[in-house]
């Protein structure tokens, strides 16, 4: 088979698989801005995408879609349980959004993560032709930058972390620290969301290993790697074209009509993730109602809790929390046919979620931490008439850039309360002035221009002045 000169490695492949109503299998493109960035680099270059294809105990061949040549990587159903949903999302997961959960530490979990990770790296290393470029993906590969530099030293290999990196002191409590980094530093790039995250990572490795660094370099003993903040976006175009679609803006007229015409419509869409802060945001909103400060039938809370990780066992809690507060809420306030909270278990498609973006004139967006938060940047994208007002926590990566949201520390839940009401209450005047200036980041800084700067880095000849002394 085609040796590849550019390969994305990432957990999973960018397809879904769909059984058609003939009972006939096909493979459907993820929905999602990071494969619509990297398709047409793939294209370009006849680039491979190495992943898992989402069923366990399968081997599948190599196969094409939208001119991306896709191959598989099996998991077994013991490894998705010990290596994905164990250390990926039971210890990572928690330790890198700030503890907000308590992490899991076991050691059967590192040691199927560690086999997965030198899996991947085995496939890349079969498929890359010499001197290719390589983009590693995401939390549960952070092992693959080493192993791969070790069976091919002439790659060119880089590492973007979509979640946040932690401050040293929480990094410190990974039994498996040393390994996890050492992992990290066989990459010639590392990027991150956040600048903040980046000096997170070069402090570590002062600390841990005793590397030097200085600016965004760090010097190991043959080579260097480069660290840098590389904020991830969403495809404006295309969220800015389907918005302007007018079965979508029927669509969203129509969610207005159905929810009773309320003054306001607030809307949350998250995966169900005890990192979002979803149980706060409904907190605030309950006691505005409680208060007085707002009338039951004066506005209504969409809240989009995607099912997520259903497995494992802090989601489970999480959804029965969830589930508890909304039904007390609307217990409390709730009028003949009017449920203050509108509370979806779903999923839902990218043309009904710009649909609910058009029709919401404020967007709750609360992590307790969160790496970027795409989903304040798709609202911003759909807002082409500068109304509507974000409120964004600053815990979320986004809050680096959308400095004009209504920014919330999500912990407070008085904070939360008063700017929910100022968002509500806000003039058109003032949303305009804030909603423009958000619009204009979003379009500049698009997810096509983070997959080119990354790459642009990683391609760009590595400076020959860069020694310490
Ligand atoms: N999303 C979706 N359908 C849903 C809910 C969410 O397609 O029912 C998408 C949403 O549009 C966004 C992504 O899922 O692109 C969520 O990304 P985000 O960065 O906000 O959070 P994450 O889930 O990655 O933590």
């Amino acid at each position: 088979s085609g040796r590849s000169s550019f390969l994305i490695v990432a957990n999973r492949l960018p397809v879904d698989r769909t059984v058609g109503p003939d009972g006939t299998a096909s493979w459907r493109r993820s929905p999602g801005g990071l494969v619509t960035a990297i398709a047409p680099v793939m294209q370009r270059r006849h680039g491979a995408w190495l992943g898992w294809h989402g069923a366990a105990d399968e081997k599948l061949d190599p196969f094409e879609q939208d001119g991306m040549n896709l191959i598989s990587v099996p998991l077994s159903t013991e490894e998705v349980e010990l290596y994905y949903e164990g250390f990926s999302n039971a210890t990572l997961w928690p330790l890198y959004h700030d503890v907000v959960a308590p992490p899991v530490f076991e050691r059967d979990m590192w040691d199927a993560y560690r086999l997965v990770n030198q899996r991947f790296a085995n496939a890349a290393a079969e498929v890359a032709e010499h001197g290719a470029v390589v983009w590693v993906q995401d939390y549960q590969l952070q092992l693959v930058p080493a192993m791969l530099r070790k069976l091919r030293p002439d790659l060119r290999i880089g590492f973007f972390l979509h979640i946040p990196f932690p401050p040293v002191e929480l990094f410190w409590r990974l039994p498996w620290r040393k390994e996890l980094v050492e992992g990290l530093l066989g990459a010639d790039l590392v990027g991150f969301q956040l600048s903040g995250g980046a000096s997170n990572f070069r402090r570590l490795c002062r600390r841990l290993l005793g590397l030097p660094y200085k600016g965004n370099e760090i010097f190991l003993d043959d080579r260097v790697v480069t660290t840098q903040a590389f904020p991830i976006s969403v495809d404006f175009g295309e969220l800015d074209t389907m918005v302007r679609d007018p079965a979508v803006i029927t669509r969203a007229k129509e969610i207005r009509s159905e929810l009773g015409d309320p003054d306001h419509l607030l809307l949350g869409v998250d995966r169900l993730d005890y990192t979002k802060g979803i149980g706060q945001r409904l907190e605030a909103f309950g006691e505005l109602l409680k208060d007085g400060s707002l009338a039951p039938n004066e506005a209504v809370f969409v809240q989009i809790a995607t099912p997520s990780r259903e497995r494992v066992e802090e989601y489970r809690r999480l959804r029965d929390d969830i589930e508890l507060q909304v039904g007390r809420i609307n217990g409390e306030h709730a009028m003949l046919g009017l449920q203050p909270i509108q509370y979806f278990h779903q999923s839902y498609g990218r043309k009904e979620l710009a649909a609910l973006y058009l029709a919401a004139d404020v967007m709750v967006v609360t992590p307790l931490r969160d790496g970027m938060n795409l989903v304040a940047k798709e609202y911003i994208s759909c807002r082409h008439a500068m109304d509507g007002a974000l409120v964004l926590s600053e815990f979320a990566g986004a809050a680096d850039e959308l400095r004009q949201s209504y920014l919330v520390n999500p912990y407070d839940i008085e904070d939360v309360k008063r700017q929910l009401l100022a968002a509500m209450r806000a003039t058109p005047h003032e949303l305009t002035r804030r909603m423009r200036t958000m619009r204009r980041r979003v379009t500049t800084y698009d997810v096509d221009r983070w997959a080119n700067e990354f790459l642009n880095a990683l391609e760009s000849p590595v400076s020959q002045s860069a020694t310490l002394h």
